[in-house]
């Protein structure tokens, strides 16, 4: 079975048509989607459009969606964020916001092997940032390998044992990592943002994963960023928004 996993999109369609042209249908048996179409970018219909276009045959909501969706108040947003949240809640069609309200929380079991989560296992809302938070998650984890978002930065955390190895794809280098999976570990895998990446690599970040191969694959692909700026400021949303996508951070 080969997934394509993708998360944090965040009304980006540039970015989500390069990613989707690089990974075309026949590249891939399953779909899972990790939350955030909404908030931040430009596009928030074709988004939502693309992707239910596609079938995802898991998809779960992120705290944007919900906040863009009406679902929660965006109180837990900082400013740049909910000004966001509020220009998206205006351009999404009623449509397209019943869709996203309806997106079930994670963590979503996919198979034997895999679940998928926005933030953790524990809280579809909490963060992972760095190790202590990735030993808490993973114990909380019901699968051997679990992907989440949330944080737009990709990484792999591994635990064999009680060790906990970290890789770090290189920002601006190959376009692929790749992360074996053995038997006997436990993978918590963040395959990093679609739409908005912070790992001060700017180009669009997903995951694949071969079970049959035992490989997963944390790639990037170069987009048409000045396309995605012109959009954020044609727009009217906060120019820091149309900024970062430049830096990826
Ligand atoms: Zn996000």
């Amino acid at each position: 079975m080969r997934f394509l996993i993708l998360s944090d999109i965040h009304g980006n369609i540039d970015a989500l048509d390069a990613v989707m042209a690089r990974a075309p249908r026949d590249s891939y048996d399953r779909l899972l989607v990790l939350g955030d179409l909404l908030g931040y970018g430009a596009n928030p219909n074709e988004v939502v459009d693309r992707i239910f276009d596609l079938q995802p045959d898991v998809i779960i909501r992120g705290n944007h969606d919900k906040v863009a969706s009406g679902v929660e108040s965006s109180d837990s947003f900082n400013r740049i964020a909910a000004e966001a949240a509020r220009w998206t809640q205006k351009a999404i069609t009623p449509e397209n916001r019943e869709r996203v309200a309806a997106l079930p929380a994670g963590p979503v079991n996919v198979d034997k092997d895999v679940e998928v989560c926005h933030g953790t296992p524990f809280d579809e809302d909490t963060y992972v940032f760095d190790e202590d938070d990735a030993v808490r998650a993973l114990d909380s984890a019901h699968r051997k390998i679990c992907f989440f978002g949330h944080t737009h930065v990709p990484v792999a955390y591994v635990r064999q044992g009680s060790d906990l190895t970290v890789v770090h794809p290189q920002p601006g280098g190959s376009d692929a990592t790749v992360v074996n999976v053995l038997k006997k570990n436990r993978y918590l895998v963040n395959p990093g943002s679609v739409g908005q990446p912070r790992d001060t690599d700017s180009r669009a970040s997903y995951a694949s994963y071969d079970s049959r191969k035992q490989r997963i694959e944390i790639r990037r692909v170069p987009y048409r960023i000045d396309l995605a700026q012109q959009r954020i400021s044609e727009a009217g949303l906060p120019e820091s928004l149309a900024f970062r996508l430049g830096l990826g951070r």
